[in-house]
């Protein structure tokens, strides 16, 4: 009976949404929500969606047929060519494919359908703390699901040695889920020394590395640096997931465009994952939409519009690192209590910037900024002109 439905908690972040919007105060900052703000505060449209988008409204020959199940072909090869690298030898090799999903979220579920349903895969361990959805998605299949640690509260880094301990426990066949790049929500990446460490434990533990790739070239408006972790393992002869999400760093947030990239050892079982994955996505979503992954392959698969993107990406990448010099240098003057080197250090569009639950709610009471519970900052939400409000506020909720 309906009457006796439970009430379900509202979604953190897009509570957090809502009370942002309700808040009429000309000084509320919303810092919550995972999306890109230019510095006037406002969405962006890249100039080469845009572009790409009236092209497409004026080419006739296109219509709104099926997709093929697993998608728009020229759109899931560039997009996997984007997280393995052009001279991919998996993909040279034909080990390599890419599946179209419902963006990040939908290539996170189809990978956890597979694994739970086809090759009998039981435990996942989720770094300590991930983005909320991880636990969504692995709790819905009934995984097993573990914890490896990552944030150090006392460094307010990464807890190498922590992950290091934990990933050696783990047992064979656990699925590990690895940020690419910008985790989420820390900010905080492994050195490319400590992946290498973090790819020997994985492979004398025999566990099946499953990367979250939702930031590629966002992170750091430089995609071979974004990639590196995900070509590293691939390039050390793993069979590996990659979920991929062109959210961020298209800007195509609501036309959820996703890619699942599959590697394995052998050409010969890709046939067979394809048809799975095709009996599982037919049965979650049937067919993928097409508007967003015709844009992202018409801009990838050209190289004066793939060049123009690869501007944007730094040009959002930049903005974010200025705001964290800007926000760190304002706090540095004030004399804030602690250090707040890690607001630089940290990569990304999020940054934990290490306060209380009770300094959250204390900066939405006093200061109309709304960030969520965890202390994670979006650090698109400040711009040089709320700067000096956001700094006054953390100065006075780290002194009171
Ligand atoms: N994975 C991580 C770590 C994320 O932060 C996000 C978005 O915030 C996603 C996946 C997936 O997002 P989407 O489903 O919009 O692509």
């Amino acid at each position: 009976r309906f009457s006796d439905v439970e009430q379900a908690p509202p979604v953190a972040v897009f509570a957090l949404t809502a009370a942002y919007k309700a808040d009429t105060s000309p000084l509320r900052v919303n810092l919550g929500v995972g999306a890109y703000r230019t510095e006037e505060g406002k969405p962006w449209v890249l100039p080469v969606v845009r572009e790409v988008e009236s092209q497409l409204a004026a080419d006739h020959s296109l219509d709104h047929e099926y997709l093929p199940i697993q998608g728009l072909p020229e759109f899931t090869t560039a997009a996997t060519r984007l997280v393995l690298g052009d001279d991919s030898a998996a993909m040279l090799e034909n080990r390599a494919m890419g599946f179209q999903t419902l963006s990040g979220t939908g290539a996170l579920r189809l990978a956890a359908e597979f694994l739970k349903r086809k090759t009998n895969h039981s435990v996942v361990y989720l770094p300590d703390p991930t983005w909320a959805n991880h636990n969504g998605i692995f709790s819905m299949l009934d995984f097993d699901i573990r914890k490896y640690r990552y944030w150090k509260p006392e460094t307010r880094g990464l807890d190498f040695e922590g992950m290091i301990e934990d990933l050696k426990n783990a047992p064979a066949n656990a699925v590990v889920v690895l940020h690419a790049c910008a985790h989420n929500p820390t900010g905080v990446d492994p050195t490319r020394e400590q992946w290498k460490a973090i790819a020997e434990v994985i492979k004398a533990g025999n566990l099946f590395p499953f990367f979250d790739s939702a930031y590629i070239g966002f992170a750091s408006g430089d995609v071979e640096r974004d990639r590196w972790a995900v070509k590293y393992f691939v390039d050390q002869g793993f069979e590996v997931f990659a979920a991929q999400s062109f959210s961020k760093n298209f800007g195509l947030y609501n036309e959820r465009v996703g890619n699942l990239a599959v590697v394995t050892h052998d050409p010969q079982v890709i046939g067979k994952i394809k048809s799975q994955m095709e009996k599982l996505a037919r049965a979650l979503w049937s067919n993928p939409p097409s508007h967003g992954a015709r844009i992202v392959a018409a801009v990838l698969n050209n190289p004066t519009l793939s060049a123009q993107w690869r501007e944007h990406i730094k040009t959002m990448a930049d903005r974010i690192t200025q705001m964290r010099e800007l926000l760190y240098q304002k706090l540095k003057l004030q004399g804030t209590p602690g250090t707040w080197t890690h607001i630089v250090d940290q990569i990304g569009m999020f940054s934990y910037t290490g306060l209380s639950p009770k300094q959250v709610d204390f900066l939405k009471e006093k200061y109309h900024l709304y960030a969520m519970k965890s202390g994670r900052f979006n650090m698109c939400g400040i711009t040089p002109s709320n700067v000096d409000h956001i700094a006054k506020g953390i100065h006075e909720a780290v002194t009171t």
